[in-house]
């Protein structure tokens, strides 16, 4: 067998090896017959059947949660249970029996195709993606009607390295993924996906390596083939030589033994050999994440991205009461420690569920403040809860995409009017919570004293901030490789921002995707950031690497790449710092 490496998009980091496990699709195996007309009612009666029993799998899904599985699992498999009593798909594959004489099968794809062709119309990501589960909730019903397994097989009596396998589908369910937990598979592969994908959400949650959008991996991957996923790189070995085989299991075990090595390093300080203090902070999606923090002994978290509270939830939005217990949860978890809770930032790649228009460029469009600032009462009824849970420990307030002074000002206001009504209620609150801007758009950092003299601190997302200053949708695969973190355009909003904020005497931190770079730590301290938030994941590297620096050796260099608009002197520059 020759062995090939496929490229894909990774989407959770991390080294796993193991046999290909191939995952059909049950549509495209489907027969096609008519049924005679004595027949119709009790073929209808075997898909009334079929489509109970996946309701039945559905529940026992459900039930067999674990009570820390995280919470967006319920939610998806809500989304598939309410597919399957749509009418759209439990009554009008009936009818196609009853009028055409289709067998069960060829009535539901049938149905199904007429479904997914309505979902090609349109434009709007998160709704592409719900077509995904749609395909997922009729593979669901096929297998049951074809009586096809829908349980991944275990593996007893095998030795350990032989029964790990890798999972090669099409697409897999988030609620498929849950019999990932604690089972024989040790990664996935998949045709279709994107980063955003709740999908590759959940992979991320239960921190098993995943690729995904590898285009015809699961015709090129032939069952029991040898595979390696390399989630760093995003790529897949299909086949390896043994050679290649036994170089990644080092690589893998080296990955374990310095994962177990830094959890020694949860309780040391974050300083640097000339003993400056560098505060390391977590970034969570939900309450359940604050765990994770505490594991690697985050001193707080910098970035709580409370979105993933709303979405996924059909319309039904958290409550004052349901977003106040989470984040009262959080700010209880974090034991006094400071809790940054970013408000609501949907809109563009993160779309609530009802917000269903196809906005040509949805990340140029009403997302993030400017959302919660069109809808006071949604915005409100957050500021209320938040504000309710600062008096269990320290909160702080970080308001997303921010670019003009009325907009600081109206949300100032909203944050006035939310105190009043508490005070009104009699409900206590800090009075004293801090409140920050994420400098997220270049004109932002642009018009930093406007930002610096209004508000308490502030914190960079340069995530956004890349996406905005090189013009490329951080959600386009096609446009993915103009991704340049260290461009000079980027370092200089960046020394721009620490700038102000120093002279203004105000915190600034770092908060996206580049201070959990390790490659990029030095160059960032050396710019003068002194405060960094990334994923739980990350904390500990990055500390080790915070202890091995010394700030003062690596001035000279950090001034000459910041006065440099070369990329490659500025890339060879920053390989420089690593040695310093
Ligand atoms: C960012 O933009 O860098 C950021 C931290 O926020 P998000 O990734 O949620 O947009
Ligand atoms: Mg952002």
């Amino acid at each position: 067998m020759i062995s090939f490496t496929l490229q894909g998009i990774p989407v959770s980091r991390g080294i796993a090896i193991g046999r290909a496990h191939l995952l059909h699709p049950a549509a495209l195996e489907v027969q096609h017959y008519l049924v005679g007309q004595e027949q119709v009612e009790a073929e209808v009666l075997r898909l009334q059947n079929a489509l109970a029993a996946a309701d039945r799998e559905l529940q026992k899904v459900w039930a067999d949660l674990p009570a820390d599985a995280p919470s967006e699992l319920g939610a998806f498999l809500d989304v598939h249970s309410l597919f399957l009593s749509d009418p759209m798909l439990a009554q009008a594959p009936l009818e196609i029996i009853r009028t055409r004489h289709y067998n069960a099968e060829w009535a539901l794809v049938t149905q199904i195709d007429v479904l997914l062709a309505q979902f090609d119309e349109i434009e709007d990501d998160y709704l592409r993606e719900r077509k995904a589960d749609i395909a997922q909730v009729a593979d669901r019903i096929l297998k049951l009607l074809t009586g096809s397994a829908t349980v991944l097989p275990s593996h007893t009596g095998v030795d350990e390295q032989n029964a790990h396998m890798i999972v090669v589908a099409r697409d897999i369910s988030p609620a498929d993924m849950m019999q990932f937990q604690n089972s024989a598979f040790v990664g996935f592969v998949t045709d279709e996906g994107s980063h955003s994908a709740h999908t590759a959400i959940v992979s991320r949650s239960l921190g098993i390596p995943a690729v995904v959008g590898m285009g015809n991996a699961s015709e090129l991957i032939k069952q029991d083939d040898w595979l390696i996923i390399d989630s760093v790189a995003g790529v897949v070995i299909v086949a390896p030589p043994q050679i290649v085989l036994d170089e990644y299991r080092d690589k893998q075990a080296e990955l374990q033994r310095i994962r177990k090595k830094l959890t020694r390093l949860k309780k040391t300080s974050a300083v640097t050999k000339d003993g400056t203090t560098i505060t390391l902070l977590a970034n969570i999606e939900l309450p359940e994440h604050a765990h994770a923090a505490n594991e690697v002994g985050a001193s707080g978290v910098g970035l709580f991205r409370s979105e993933f509270l709303f979405m996924g939830r059909n319309n039904m939005l958290p409550t004052e009461e349901e977003q106040f217990e989470a984040y009262k949860t959080t700010v209880v978890a974090m034991k006094g420690r400071p809790v940054t809770i970013r408000t609501l930032d949907v809109g563009a790649d993160k779309p609530l569920d009802e917000s269903d228009n196809s906005t040509l460029n949805p990340a140029l469009g009403l997302r993030a403040i400017r959302y919660c600032l069109a809808e006071p009462q949604l915005f409100l009824t957050q500021l209320r809860a938040i504000l309710r849970a600062s008096a269990f420990g320290e909160v702080q307030l970080l308001i997303p995409m921010l670019s003009h002074s009325f907009e600081i000002d109206q949300t100032l206001a909203m944050v006035a009017q939310a105190r009043q009504q508490l005070t009104q209620l009699g409900q206590a609150f800090d009075p004293k919570m801090k409140i920050g801007a994420m400098i997220e758009i270049p004109a932002a950092a642009l018009s930093l004293p406007m930002f610096v003299k209004k508000l308490d601190f502030l914190s960079v997302g340069t995530n956004d901030l890349i996406q905005y200053t090189l013009a490329i949708d951080r959600a386009d695969y096609a446009v993915a490789h103009l991704y340049d973190d260290v461009h000079p355009a980027i370092l200089q909003l960046l020394h721009m921002t620490v700038k102000a904020a120093d002279k203004a005497g105000i915190p600034v931190s770092i908060c996206g995707g580049m201070a959990g770079d390790i490659k990029l730590t030095r160059l960032l301290l050396g710019m003068g950031f002194r405060v960094l938030s990334m994923p739980p994941a990350q904390l500990l590297e990055i500390k080790q690497e915070v202890m091995n620096l010394d700030l003062l050796q690596l001035n000279a260099t950090v001034k000459k790449i910041l006065r440099s608009y070369d990329p490659e002197v500025i890339a060879d520059e920053i390989r420089l710092l690593q040695t310093l």
